[in-house]
């Protein structure tokens, strides 16, 4: 809501965002800008906390954050410009409706005016000629009153056609917001939510819940190796295999580059492992051929590393032990799954490295 700020607030709030960017050496691009334009406003917490810390770190520092920001916290900007687009269009239907609406009521209420004159001259008339003419007058207006009503209606029904197709629309652009197009399963901004939703449900049902982080081996060689279409068609052959093996509730993303993870509410560390060895195992199975001349191609391996959540924890917490059970995973030979460090002295979260590993 920029709107909000006073000319002369806004004027202010911009010397100073462009100052920074300035300060930071940061192109002055709209998108930097508008990041600057809160983070000197203060209006949004995540962007003043992350940004804030960042500035106390370095330059170095401060420049990659604001990058990460606009890729991860303004990745919606497509979401919020079809959002704003479909609350303007709502807007517009509201709008007319309420004008129609109007117009109905006041013609309605001509009409039952227009009746109880009627209604008097059927009083004092005492020719059947006057009669005549009343109810002939009383059909006329009659009829006009129900034309207005079925165009009423008509109009009424075509905007609830709209508000549909724009509902559908809506969902459609929120459902595209969360996934990952390479892919089809949720990507970063996807799993950000689904994880947050995941800790909230632990913590309010009590019920465990566990991570894993995955990546794929030796990924840049098959690159390199290969050429990036390989690289990609590997990538969705690694999506659709977490998606064809977790069911219901289980939620898998793409992290970010060629980095997965799942989300696994209702499970216990074992029975997580249990999964990402599954998944271990298919991938390590599969023989991939190259669609344009049919070689075949190398085998795909993918290290995973698995953490349970403890009641209370930030979700950066849990993701940062997955990702150095993942660690773990990946300096003990690659292709296993590890367990994460034992936090406590609990038995369940001792580290287990290679689950029937194979290499
Ligand atoms: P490690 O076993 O240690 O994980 O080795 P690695 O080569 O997989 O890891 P590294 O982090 O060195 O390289 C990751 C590579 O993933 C870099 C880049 O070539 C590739 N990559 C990341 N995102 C994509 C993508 O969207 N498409 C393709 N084709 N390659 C990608
Ligand atoms: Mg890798
Ligand atoms: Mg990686």
């Amino acid at each position: 809501m920029y709107d909000l700020d006073s000319g002369a607030e806004a004027r202010r709030i911009s010397e100073a965002a462009l100052q920074l960017l300035e300060a930071y050496e940061i192109p002055a691009n709209p998108d930097y800008f508008r990041l600057m334009y809160d983070y000197v406003s203060g209006r949004d917490p995540v962007v003043t906390r992350q940004l804030g810390d960042a500035a106390s770190e370095s330059n170095v520092r401060f420049r990659r954050v604001a990058t990460d920001l606009l890729l991860h916290h303004y990745g919606e900007g497509r979401t919020l410009n079809l959002l704003s687009e479909t609350g303007g269009a709502l807007g517009e239907i509201v709008n007319r409706s309420a004008g129609q609406l109007a117009e109905a009521g006041s013609e309605a209420k001509d009409f039952s005016s227009e009746l109880g004159g009627f209604a008097d001259g059927l009083g004092v008339t005492d020719t059947t000629v006057n009669i005549d003419n009343l109810v002939e007058q009383m059909v006329t207006s009659t009829r006009r009153m129900q034309a207005k009503c079925a165009k009423l209606e008509t109009d009424l029904s075509q905007s609830s056609n709209e508000i549909n197709n724009l509902r559908n629309k809506l969902d459609e652009t929120r459902a595209e917001a969360l996934t990952d197009k390479l892919t089809g399963i949720s990507n970063r901004a996807g799993f950000d939510k689904a994880l947050s939703t995941a800790i909230v449900e632990a913590r309010d049902e009590n019920d465990p819940m566990t991570l894993v982080m995955c990546d794929i081996d030796h990924f840049k060689s098959f690159n390199d190796n290969y050429g990036h279409q390989v690289g990609d068609q590997v990538l969705r052959l690694v999506g659709g295999i977490l998606r064809s093996t977790l069911k219901g509730q289980d939620i898998p993303c793409r992290y970010g580059g060629e980095e997965f993870a799942m989300i696994l509410p209702r499970t216990e560390l074992q029975g997580a492992s249990k999964v990402a060895e599954a998944i271990r195992t298919a991938i390590e199975r599969k023989r991939i051929v190259r669609k344009s001349t049919g070689e075949a191609i190398s085998r795909v391996t993918m290290s995973f590393g698995v953490a349970e959540y403890i009641p209370g924890e930030p979700g950066s917490d849990l993701i940062e032990r997955a990702d150095n059970a993942l660690y773990l995973a990946k300096n003990a030979g690659r292709n296993r799954v590890c367990l994460e460090e034992p936090v406590t002295a609990s038995p369940v979260a001792a580290t287990r490295p290679a689950m029937a590993a194979t290499g």
